[in-house]
């Protein structure tokens, strides 16, 4: 038997899936998606970076075809002069789970590229069936990233959030009609 809420929840569901379909979702949406916030503004910056940049959604759904789940959170303080990082968190039957810490300083669209080079970072893991925990993890960047004084980094990931700033920039002067 199905609970009122239960059916609420499926009601709702299937209105929102008529109506649209959203890729990125709060936590406690009803639709549960692989890039996930429970901070709003985060959720805001993920829907404006699919909508505005295709690199950003290219990233967004290829993680979502595969088995990495990532959250997204702001962070007061990060190591050094790192502006994000990303954390293996835990590893399920079904599916990886990553947390993605961007700094809290930065905002609008350097925020959003900023989450674009962590989310490229998250599909070089989805990549990378082995890595399963920090350690595995470590391993993955000593092969494809290169050591700097904050620990490691792909130039891949470096790239994509210049790709996904250029991109936003570029969307903006359109809609103005520049
Ligand atoms: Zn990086």
């Amino acid at each position: 038997m199905l609970s009122r809420l239960a059916i609420r929840a499926t009601l709702a569901a299937t209105l929102v899936g008529t109506l649209m379909t959203p890729r990125v979702a709060a936590e406690g949406d009803i639709r549960p998606t692989h890039v996930r916030s429970t901070e709003r503004h985060v959720v805001d910056a993920l829907r404006q970076g699919y909508d505005r940049s295709p690199t950003f959604r290219r990233l967004v759904d290829e993680l979502e075809a595969s088995d990495v789940i990532v959250y997204v959170q702001p962070a007061t303080q990060l190591p050094g002069s790192l502006r994000g990082h990303i954390r293996f968190a835990v590893a399920t039957a079904a599916n990886r789970y990553l947390r993605i810490f961007v700094s809290a300083k930065v905002r609008g669209d350097a925020f959003i590229a900023l989450v674009g080079h962590e989310l490229q970072h998250a599909g070089e893991v989805a990549r990378s069936p082995f890595v399963r925990d920090d350690r595995s993890l470590a391993v993955l960047y000593r092969v494809i990233g290169d050591a700097n004084s904050a620990g490691w980094d792909t130039d891949a990931a470096c790239g994509i959030g210049a790709i996904v700033q250029d991109e936003l920039r570029r969307g903006t002067r359109q809609v103005n009609g520049q």
